[in-house]
């Protein structure tokens, strides 16, 4: 590989571990330790969450958003159920039909919306459609925090989501990949957006944040976790060596590292549009998180990727996405706003 190439803003796991997370991954690398998630590690990292969302919540360690997302509704809904997703949501386009593969049958109902979110009265109109058994019964909404598209659900937004979720009895789902850069922007309490305004459940995501690998599932409801750890064991996804999953995990929640990876992560997104914008850039959806989608003239995009830059393109004609990660630096902003001005010249 030329050492040119810069996978900087090409996805924010592309990002190395935080230091504070290697750190706690070796100080927990001594001595013998219980396994199967009865170990310390595992359990420090039960209370942190507890403390930071402010509840006694449930929260289990998986090792992937995926397997976080596909096994938090298999456990929301019986194969002949249905959940409302957006049409542009990691569940629908990402996960290879896990979601459908772990329930067994339950159906992703894709709803449209402006800039990743949930069109409300759209997601009325569908529940309006399903109203006996010939179709599948809606039983859960998810919803991504923050969106794929980069944008954020305001709390008084999740309010209102909640309302719907409330008024036709459907489980509340977050798929918080993002979930960090989602209260670092909002600067809200974690609870505001989640079990204050009905989550009952939480995909709460660190790899994206400074970790290897390891995302937890987060029951705000405990009765709703009832069994959930043999799902996790048929699903694949019990680690047996959990501390060393956990470990990592314990050093990311500890002294606010999560909030502090995802403002930088935030802040480098918000310096990338200041610089681009500039330049002639034109964002495609509003800049609310670490992303930044761009109108950008194929020739351009082209250019910069002869550079060495490695982006996507995520939505045709000419919507690229750039991410930003906790790693992302000043100095790498310039580099790219340096190159994407020469590119547009
Ligand atoms: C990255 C991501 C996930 C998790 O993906 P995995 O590759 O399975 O870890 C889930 N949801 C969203 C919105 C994501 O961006």
């Amino acid at each position: 590989m030329p050492t040119s190439d810069r996978h900087d803003f090409a996805s924010d796991n592309t990002s190395a571990i935080c230091p504070e997370a290697w750190a706690a991954l070796a100080e927990a690398n001594q001595g013998a330790e219980v396994s199967y998630g009865d170990d310390r590690c595992t359990e420090k990292v039960r209370a942190q969450v507890r403390e930071i969302f402010e509840t006694d919540c449930e929260t289990f360690i998986v090792f992937n958003g995926t397997a976080a997302n596909s096994l938090a509704l298999a456990q929301l809904c019986q194969p002949f159920h249905s959940v409302l997703c957006h049409e542009r949501a990691h569940i629908e386009t990402d996960e290879c039909g896990a979601p459908e593969f772990f329930s067994g049958g339950a159906k992703l109902l894709p709803v449209g919306g402006k800039n990743g979110k949930i069109d409300l009265a759209l997601a009325a109109a569908i529940l309006a459609q399903h109203r006996d058994v010939h179709s599948a019964k809606v039983r859960a909404l998810s919803l991504a925090q923050a969106t794929e598209m980069g944008t954020v659900y305001s709390p008084n937004e999740m309010e209102a989501v909640a309302a719907l979720a409330l008024e036709h009895a459907l489980f509340l789902h977050l798929d918080g990949a993002r979930f960090a850069n989602a209260v670092a922007s909002l600067g809200c309490a974690p609870r505001e957006i989640t079990w204050e305004r009905g989550v009952q459940v939480l995909s709460f995501g660190g790899t994206k944040n400074g970790l290897a690998a390891g995302e937890l599932v987060v029951f705000f409801d405990r009765a709703l976790a009832r069994e959930f750890d043999y799902r996790v064991k048929q699903g694949g996804q019990l680690a047996s060596k959990t501390r060393f999953l956990a470990a990592p995990w314990t050093g990311l929640l500890a002294n606010d590292v999560w909030l502090k990876n995802a403002r930088q992560a935030n802040e480098m997104a918000r310096l990338l549009e200041e610089k681009l914008c500039a330049a002639g850039g034109r964002l495609a959806f509003p800049r609310e998180a670490n992303a930044l989608f761009l109108h950008l003239p194929n020739d351009i995009a082209e250019k910069m990727q002869a550079r060495g830059w490695h982006f996507y393109k995520f939505l045709e004609p000419d919507v690229y996405r750039l991410m930003c990660s906790w790693s992302t630096t000043t100095a790498g902003v310039e580099a790219f706003a340096t190159d994407f001005q020469a590119a547009s010249a």
